[in-house]
């Protein structure tokens, strides 16, 4: 199993430095300076009381405090920019003097945007974690909730659940954000969420068809950590690691086990076999979760790519937003919004991940100029129905993202508990086209075993022909006639 502190803070656990030391008590001409967010400014909660980054404990906080915020020259939002700000230091004891005081300068804090379940498990399992600590996206990664004993103490373990977590051994790690974490149901096995976090011994079950790399990756990988299937495009895979372990993967043999790293000499033999290969236009950066990375990795990756002249078009894809949205700062979005066109493909399954963390996420994003789409696996017991399926497009495009992608889930090993017949695919997408926007309705795909690629199917609408029409079943199932002569071949 990859601890956190592997790939990740091998990566990442460079704590960042303050932007400079506070003044000391009382001074009142203190430096002002211009970062994103490493004080966690772009929350509303600690709007009015900057946390410093390294603060761990309550009698940590508020050792600064805001005197003057300025949006960057051009800027629009405190949310997606950097801002100047001006502080100093005061006196920890003082902390009422402070709220009023920062509340003058920049206003009251709105209410914590969190749902009630999150709001409720932080104050039966994290009471004592301040804000900016739960706020911080390494925190996150690093308190993520990982042993059998910690699951059973925040979960009422189903025996299938309590013997999968003991046993271990199956082929991928468990790792679940306690911000997830607090999305799951404690005394629920059924909950969608929790299945597909939470393993169960179903994993150990291997059915006819099932393959660890049934997408056949690893023959198609020129160099380690690239994958080249077509001609005009390929997957870079920076690294193994996700801060949350989705337990129908279909990288499960290779994500987590901390054989991918981001090291130099591994990302120049990708980088000089992309200089070669002219025919790539269109590199889409995966993993692993390639926002695991740091900011500087991330800038560093993307800089070197978009100093290769035919290569168009890049897109990462990432959970992120739905497992630790905490991790979309402003400083990450000011990163990304320098290498466009960037696309990013994001990962939801189910509504119950659209939180108010996620919507602000994805809102930095999409404010960064980043067209957002959701890749959605069809899940048995997730979200194989219609109602669930349309709250989720319903609540992506709410938050700005468009659904994709409906994958068929993969035949990888360990995952038949996951599948549904094709039928229900397709009984999905009849029930969304029509009955909904078009932007809402993905395309539902097989990604075809041994490499065939993407494979659209939907639902068939043209019932036949009489003579010169066409005839076409719409979404409520009437046929009507299109004119379409069979023109001679000229
Ligand atoms: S986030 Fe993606 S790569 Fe990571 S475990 Fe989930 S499906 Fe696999």
């Amino acid at each position: 199993m990859n601890e956190c502190g592997d790939t990740c803070c091998s990566v990442e656990s460079r704590e960042e430095e303050p932007p400079g030391s506070p003044e000391p008590p009382g001074t009142n001409e203190p430096p002002s300076r211009f970062f994103t967010s490493p004080f966690n400014l772009a929350t509303e909660s600690c709007l009015a009381v900057a946390a410093p980054p390294r603060a761990e404990t309550a009698s940590d906080l508020p050792l600064i405090a805001v005197d003057r915020l300025t949006l960057a020259p051009g800027a629009t939002s405190h949310r997606t920019a950097p801002v100047e700000v001006r502080w100093r230091r005061i006196p920890v004891t003082n902390q009422a003097a402070v709220r009023r005081w920062t509340a003058d300068l920049v206003g009251t804090p709105s209410a914590r945007r969190s749902s009630p379940p999150t709001q409720a498990f932080r104050q039966r399992f994290f009471a004592d974690v301040t804000d900016a600590q739960w706020d911080d996206w390494r925190w996150q990664a690093r308190h993520r909730i990982r042993t059998p004993e910690q699951f059973a103490h925040m979960l009422q373990l189903s025996p299938t659940e309590h013997a999968a977590l003991l046993e271990g051994g199956t082929m991928l790690p468990v790792g679940v954000t306690p911000y997830y974490m607090s999305l799951i149901s404690p005394d629920n096995p059924q909950q969608p969420l929790r299945k597909t976090v939470v393993p169960t011994t179903a994993e150990f079950t291997r059915m006819p068809g099932e393959a660890d790399d049934p997408l056949g990756e690893d023959g198609h990988s020129p160099v380690p950590g690239l994958v080249h299937r077509y001609p005009d495009r390929v997957l870079l895979l920076p690294l193994d690691f996700c801060s949350t372990y989705c337990r129908y993967c279909t990288r499960s043999r290779v994500v987590g086990h901390g054989e991918i790293v981001p090291n130099e000499a591994r990302l120049d033999a990708i980088f000089d076999y992309l200089e070669r290969a002219t025919t790539v236009r269109d590199v889409l950066i995966s993993g692993g979760d390639p926002l695991a990375l740091s900011d500087e990795r991330l800038d560093a990756i993307l800089s070197r790519l978009r100093s290769i002249p035919h290569i168009e078009f890049v897109r990462i894809g990432t959970k992120m937003p739905a497992v630790l949205p905490q991790r979309i700062t402003p400083q990450l979005c000011e990163v990304l919004r320098r290498y466009h066109p960037l696309w990013m493909s994001l990962h939801f399954v189910h509504p119950d991940e659209c939180t108010p963390e996620s919507a602000e996420a994805c809102g930095r994003l999409a404010d960064a100029g980043i067209p957002l789409g959701s890749q959605t696996v069809l899940l048995r017991g997730v979200n194989d129905n219609v109602d669930t399926m349309k709250q989720l497009v319903h609540r992506l495009l709410m938050m700005r993202v468009r659904p994709y992608y409906l994958y068929q889930c993969d035949p990888i090993s360990g995952s038949s508990h996951f599948r549904t017949p094709v039928s229900k695919g397709l009984e999905i997408i009849a029930g969304l086209r029509g009955f909904t926007t078009g932007y809402a309705v993905p395309t539902y795909v097989i990604d075809a075993p041994g490499g065939g690629g993407k494979i659209p199917l939907q639902p068939d609408n043209v019932v036949g022909r009489d003579g010169d029409d066409l005839l076409l079943r719409n979404f409520e199932g009437r046929t009507f006639r299109y004119p379409d002569p069979q023109l001679p071949m000229s």
